[in-house]
This record gives C-alpha cells, sequence and structure tokens, in this order.
C-alpha cells in the first residue's frame, strides 16, 4: 500500500510535517537515510552513559509561542541559558562581546555609556551594510573584527567575512550591556529527555511508518505517494543540473574525559584564531547532567562531506533561485527545511517554516483528490 504522503528526512522539518498530516488523517511515510531519528538533532548516549549531540551543540531557543508551545506537546523542557567564551589575547572573555569582554581585553572600566562611546570612536562606519565585514567594523571597529570575526569566520565557512551576507555574522550580536548570554530568546529550554525522545513521541502515531537506512533516490518512483515532502539537500533532488549548490561541512571530534568533573565553566569554548577547531562544547553543561567523566566536542569546519550549513553569499543565492524555480514546478512535492530552503534556519524556524507548510500541503493534496 502506498502512502498518501512520503516525507523524505526524518529532522525538524518532515517529523513536524509527519505529525501533523497524521494527526489531520492522512497516512504518512517517513524516511530517512540516516539509522536514526532527529536530523542534526539527534542526541544519543555515549558508550559512558553521557547524553551527547552527535552532530554538535544543539540548543533550543525561540521568540515563536507557537513553535515553543506546539513541541511542548512531545518534551518537558529543562531552563538552559547558553554562554559562550571566546579565547582571544591568552583570556577566555564573553562572546556576544559585551562590556566585560572590552573591559577585560584593554584593562578598561568603562560604564554602558562609556562603551557606547567607544564603540563610536573606532568603529568604521559602513553605508550600505553589505557583508559580514560591514556589519562588525560599522559597529565595534577593525581590532574586535579581527580579534573575535575575522579569524573564526574563515576557519568556519572557508572564506573572508567581506563575501558571507551580512546576516551570517549577524548572528553573534554586539551589546553594550553585561548580558553573557548567547541568545535573548524569550524561550530558552533543553527538551528534558533529549531531542531523540522528542521525535520518537512526536512519531508515534498509528498514522506514521518509519523506515530508516532508506534513500529516497531508491524507492521507485510509483511507489512514491500521492504527495511528496522533501527535506534533503534541494540540488541533490534536481540531480545537481545547474552543478552543485554549495554548502559547509564538519567534522565532530568527540571525546570523553575520565575523572573530569567540569572541562571548562561554560556550555562552549569559541576558538577564532587559534587550532584547526572553531569552538569545544562540553554536554554537561547543556544537558544538566552529572557523571564522573565528561563529554565534550570539537568542530573542524571542511569542504567535503554531509551538508550542515547552506553559504549565505550572492553567487549562492543566484544559484538557489534557479533550483527553487524547478521546485516552484516540481508537481505533488513540497520543499521544507534548512537543506530544502537553502536556509541558515535555526531549530525553531525550521519547525515554524514546517508547521506553516501544512495548509498549502493539504491543499495540494485536496486539488489531487478532486
Ligand atoms: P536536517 O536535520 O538536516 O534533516 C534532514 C534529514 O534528511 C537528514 O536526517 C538527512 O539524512 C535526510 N535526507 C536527506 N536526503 C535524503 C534522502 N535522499 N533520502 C532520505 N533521507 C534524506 N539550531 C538551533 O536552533 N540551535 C543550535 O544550537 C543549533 N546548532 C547547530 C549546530 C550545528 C553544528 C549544525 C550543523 C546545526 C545547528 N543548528 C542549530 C541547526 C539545526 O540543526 C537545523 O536548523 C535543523 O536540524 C534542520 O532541520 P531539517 O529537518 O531542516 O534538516
Ligand atoms: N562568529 C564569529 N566569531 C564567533 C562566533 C561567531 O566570527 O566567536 C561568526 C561566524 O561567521 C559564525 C557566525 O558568526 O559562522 C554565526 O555564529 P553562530 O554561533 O550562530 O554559528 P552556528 O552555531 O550556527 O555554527
Amino acid at each position: 500500500m502506498t502512502q498518501d504522503i512520503l516525507v523524505v528526512g526524518a529532522g525538524f522539518a518532515g517529523a513536524v510535517i509527519a505529525q501533523q498530516m497524521a494527526e489531520i488523517g492522512y497516512s504518512v511515510l517517513i524516511i530517512d537515510r540516516r539509522p536514526h531519528l532527529a536530523g542534526n538533532a539527534f542526541d544519543e548516549v555515549d558508550g559512558h552513559g553521557v547524553l551527547i549531540h552527535r552532530y554538535g551543540p544543539h540548543i533550543f531557543h525561540t521568540n515563536s509561542y507557537q513553535v515553543s508551545h506546539y513541541l511542548s506537546s512531545f518534551t518537558e523542557w529543562r531552563p538552559y541559558e547558553h554562554r559562550v567564551l571566546a579565547s582571544v589575547d591568552g583570556q577566555l572573555v564573553p562572546i556576544p562581546i559585551n562590556l566585560d569582554t572590552v573591559n577585560r581585553l584593554y584593562g578598561l572600566a568603562l560604564d554602558e555609556a562609556g562603551l557606547v562611546a567607544f564603540f563610536e570612536s573606532v568603529r568604521e562606519p559602513r553605508n550600505p551594510v553589505l557583508t559580514s565585514e560591514d556589519v562588525i567594523v560599522n559597529a565595534v571597529g577593525r581590532d574586535l573584527y579581527e580579534k573575535f570575526y575575522k579569524g573564526y569566520t574563515r576557519k568556519q565557512w572557508g572564506l573572508d567575512p567581506s563575501e558571507l551576507f551580512a546576516s551570517v555574522a549577524s548572528r553573534v550580536p554586539v551589546r553594550t550591556n553585561r548580558d553573557d548570554r548567547y541568545f535573548t530568546d524569550a524561550f530558552q529550554s533543553m527538551p528534558k529527555h533529549g531531542y531523540t525522545a522528542l521525535f520518537q513521541k512526536m512519531l508515534k502515531h498509528p498514522g506514521i511508518q518509519v523506515e530508516l537506512g532508506v534513500d529516497y533516490r531508491e524507492i521507485p518512483e510509483r511507489n512514491r505517494a500521492r504527495h511528496v515532502v522533501y527535506t534533503g539537500p534541494l540540488d541533490e533532488y534536481f540531480d545537481n543540473c545547474y552543478g552543485k549548490l554549495p554548502y559547509r561541512s564538519l567534522s565532530f571530534e568527540h571525546q570523553h574525559l575520565p575523572e573530569c568533573r567540569e572541562f571548562q565553566s561554560v556550555g562552549t569554548v569559541n576558538y577564532p584564531n587559534e587550532h584547526d577547531y572553531t569552538r569545544i562544547t562540553e554536554f554537561r553543561h547543556l544537558t544538566g547532567e552529572s557523571h564522573c567523566g565528561s563529554s565534550i566536542v570539537r568542530e573542524y569546519p571542511k569542504a567535503e562531506g554531509d551538508p550542515y550549513y547552506p553559504i549565505p553569499r550572492p553567487e549562492n543565492e543566484i544559484l538557489y533561485k534557479k533550483y527553487q524555480a524547478l521546485a516552484d514546478s516540481e508537481k505533488n512535492v513540497t520543499f521544507v527545511g534548512r537543506l530544502a530552503q537553502y536556509r541558515y534556519y535555526n531549530m525553531d524556524q525550521v519547525v515554524g517554516a514546517a508547521l506553516s507548510s501544512v495548509a498549502g500541503i493539504r491543499k495540494c493534496l485536496n486539488k489531487s483528490a478532486s
């Protein structure tokens, strides 16, 4: 029997749509070529009993009541506000750059008004602000840009900040107060029993069949359901017909440190200028777990490998638009998610995009039925 809907990818985009459509009464087959649910948000207990995120640290934060309320049907939460330090000039200082960062780095004792004046004196005004370099030098000047952003960005993306849209570096704001939280969203919490448990609950529905380790490309066309929801890389769906749409990849180096209660004082430490890795995350901060040892992960950016990040820059946007035009003309297929929409989405934005797509999918199914 073929289902009403085939969902390709069991990450946030796919799981939300599968759950929503099953709830309405449609039969859904959700597949993933990986052997697990949850896409890049997948977490698991490592060989030492510690809950880790296989694909790097995933911190949930949102300003959308709709999104947090929706996910709350499938998990309890553990309040968690992420804090990050950057290793700069031999010190560990808060990032986003704030009052303490500047005072400690330059040996100053500025107050908030003093910091505003300081930024005003060192900033290099840019108009228009188009690139990631523009946005940072325009706010804090060259020295802080070079200390915190330039090296990190070149390492993370293999590109200079001047080659990336302003939206990339703008994800990490600059503050004049002492707020040292990485995010300021109204809702900041981690799923109490982890992301994978959340997905298991979301997909536990009589109308949903899950098949893991199955690649869409291996499913014959005649077996492909009345409607397909595709959440994988957009270029791959179209056999790279316009050339490869660039995605940035990472290697994750997981390590368990026996007899270590705390490796670092915060969830993540960024290394903008030293090492081949960009950051180290210690999971106990994120999960609240306490073991006699501690598990950490280092992230090494690379060009080839699993697609993790769309690369927001003008030529990629042009290529994406060509693929998007093909996607728009594809009948009975909906493209949703970070890879399929080629958007640097956080988890909450993917959930929001998936929820928004449900009405269109219903309309499409009703049309094909009549
Ligand atoms: P994915 O999670 O990538 O799921 C797509 C799935 O489709 C994959 O599992 C893939 O195997 C499957 N698939 C692809 N092609 C096929 C095919 N042909 N057949 C079958 N299956 C296929 N967001 C936050 O909000 N907070 C964070 O702290 C955060 N940290 C991050 C850290 C890292 C290192 C990375 C890479 C991302 C981070 N994100 C974070 C972003 C978050 O991972 C994404 O927003 C979210 O997971 C995207 O969900 P998705 O369903 O669109 O895609
Ligand atoms: N960034 C930086 N220095 C930092 C942190 C971030 O230059 O210490 C820039 C870099 O370009 C990075 C982007 O800001 O890719 C977004 O950072 P974020 O922490 O949001 O990245 P993600 O968690 O998505 O990998």
